[in-house]
Formats: structure tokens, sequence, C-alpha cells
């Protein structure tokens, strides 16, 4: 198993990709608390790679705004997405293995 300072190479990505969606989320409760989805110069701008779970828990610490609330459902539909997408890749590999 390789290792990086004693930590596991899985859970290193980890740990990264959560201090990405962290940062970002972070920057985008900036905008959300004031109501817009541009601040700065940095836009909110929902990917379907992002880490939802991260987000959802970091948006809920920013001010009830509309832009917040619609910027939630987002990534809620996100989620649903992502969780369909994975069942037809699902299905797909079982589909491929029972050809073979
Ligand atoms: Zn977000």
């Amino acid at each position: 198993m390789a290792t990086l300072s004693g930590i596991k190479t899985d859970e290193y990505n980890n740990l990264f990709a959560k201090n990405v969606d962290e940062i970002e989320a972070e920057r985008e409760n900036e905008a959300l608390s004031e109501n817009k989805l541009e601040y700065k110069e940095y836009k909110v701008e929902l990917n379907i790679n992002q880490n939802h779970d991260t987000h959802l828990e970091i948006h809920a610490r920013a001010s009830e705004t509309k832009a917040k609330e619609a910027h939630i459902q987002a990534h809620y539909k996100a989620k649903l997405l992502q969780r369909d997408n994975m069942a037809v890749q699902q299905m797909k590999l079982q589909q491929d293995a029972m050809a073979n």
C-alpha cells in the first residue's frame, strides 16, 4: 500500500477533495449570504463532480437568502443526478458481465 507521510493514498485523496470543496463552498457562502450568485471575481457555479454533502454542510452556515435556498436545491438535484448516473453505470456493468 502506497503511503504519504503515513496516510494511505486514497485517504489522502479524500482529504484533498474535501478541502477543495470546503474552500469552494465557503467562498460561495460569502456570495449566498449577500443573496448574490456573483461575488468579487467569484461566480457561484454548480458542478456535478462537487462533493455535494460537503457543500450542503457548509452552506447551512450561510445567512438565509433566496440565493442560498436556490443553490441548496441545485445541490440536491445534482446529488439525485449523480445517484441516477451511478445506477445506470452499474446496470451497464452488469449487462456487460452477463454478455461475457
Ligand atoms: Zn455550493
